[in-house]
């Protein structure tokens, strides 16, 4: 079992597959990045498979696949499909922008994929497309549907930008709701690479714009990265607030790079190098290092000090 100094159980690891999008989210990744990682450089599915049966036999128990845009990297639903035969009861679920799930979430969910967190950021084309830099709306509801038809989880998420969607948020919790999908609002988190002008809409206000025309409660706080609130009628919405200082007390979560660095917090640099001794068979190290990474993992990150981070999403997967 994988346990840190603050006594968190660690049973969660995100998996960059790709640092590579199709899209250039303001808040992500709006000018880079230009130099992608080389082929070579990039962990093979196999390599990532066998660190993550030693993680998972150390009781993770909940593998989230992520970038960049995960659907760009070619055999997904063979590396879902390896992970699935080995331990099917593990919570398998992909974090996607959408584009290209129309045409591969049938795939996705018949190689054992069980949940998707899609990001939907507006219901207008035009706002989506600046905030995307590209237009991209029409493909990505059709994603939504989609991967509703074949029976796959589906959440939506929203990164809240003030001036820019912010003005939707009661428009997308509707469309969340009629749907029957649970919608998590996200604070933006600062970074260096996001576009400059981005300013983050606090939980406060997105909560007393809700307020405006739904009572809600909230619900008490599980080891999700979100606090969850339940309507009056039963329907429940989350919010994502890394700025608050209870963020991080139950974070049960490291992440994998897809170029094979273990990262044991989104905000800091910390990172550890799993690629070589999986590359050199050594799996004892590869153990070692990752029981590491888990002694490590800082209490809290620095977004409640309103620091902005180095890094960047496209590389940790967010
Ligand atoms: N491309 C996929 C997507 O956009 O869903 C997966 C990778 S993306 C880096 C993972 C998550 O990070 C998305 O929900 C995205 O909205 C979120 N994200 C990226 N940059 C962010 C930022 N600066 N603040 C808050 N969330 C951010
Ligand atoms: Fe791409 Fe996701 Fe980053 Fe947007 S948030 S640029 S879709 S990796």
């Amino acid at each position: 079992m994988l346990i840190d100094k603050f006594d968190r159980k660690i049973d969660y690891i995100r998996v960059s597959v790709t640092s590579r999008c199709n899209f250039r989210c303001l808040y992500c990744m709006p000018n880079t990045p230009f130099d992608w990682i080389p082929h070579e450089k990039v962990m093979r599915y196999e390599e990532m498979f066998e660190f993550l049966k030693l993680a998972i036999d150390e009781g993770v128990n909940k593998i989230r696949i992520t970038g960049g845009e995960p659907l760009l990297r070619k055999d997904l639903d063979k590396f879902i499909k390896m992970l699935y035969d080995y331990k099917p009861e593990l919570d398998l679920a992909l974090t996607t922008n959408g584009y290209y799930l129309s045409e591969m979430a049938k795939t996705l969910k018949k190689a054992g994929l069980k949940r998707v967190n899609i990001s939907l950021d507006s219901l207008k084309p035009e706002v989506a497309k600046k905030i995307a830099q590209k237009d991209v709306l029409d493909k990505v509801l059709k994603g939504i549907d989609e991967a509703i038809n074949v029976g796959l989880g589906v959440k939506l998420n929203t990164v809240v930008m003030k001036g820019i969607n912010d003005n939707e948020i009661l428009d997308l919790l509707k469309f969340a709701e009629n749907k029957n999908l649970t919608i998590r609002f996200i604070e933006f988190m600062e970074n260096e690479r996001a576009y400059p002008d981005i300013k983050r809409v606090d939980s406060k206000e997105i909560l007393e714009k809700i307020s405006k025309e739904y009572n809600f409660k909230e619900l008490p706080k599980d080891n999700s990265a979100s606090n969850y609130f339940e309507m009056d009628n039963g329907y429940k919405f989350g919010i994502i607030e890394p700025h608050s200082d209870n963020f991080c007390k139950k974070c049960n979560r490291i992440r994998l790079t897809a170029e094979g660095f273990l990262i044991p917090c989104l905000f800091f640099t910390e990172s550890y190098n799993i690629k070589e001794a999986i590359r050199d068979g050594n799996i004892k190290k590869a153990a070692e290092i990752l029981r590491d990474v888990v002694k490590n993992k800082p209490e809290k990150n620095d977004w409640q000090e309103d620091e902005v981070s180095t890094r960047a999403f496209w590389e940790t997967g967010g």
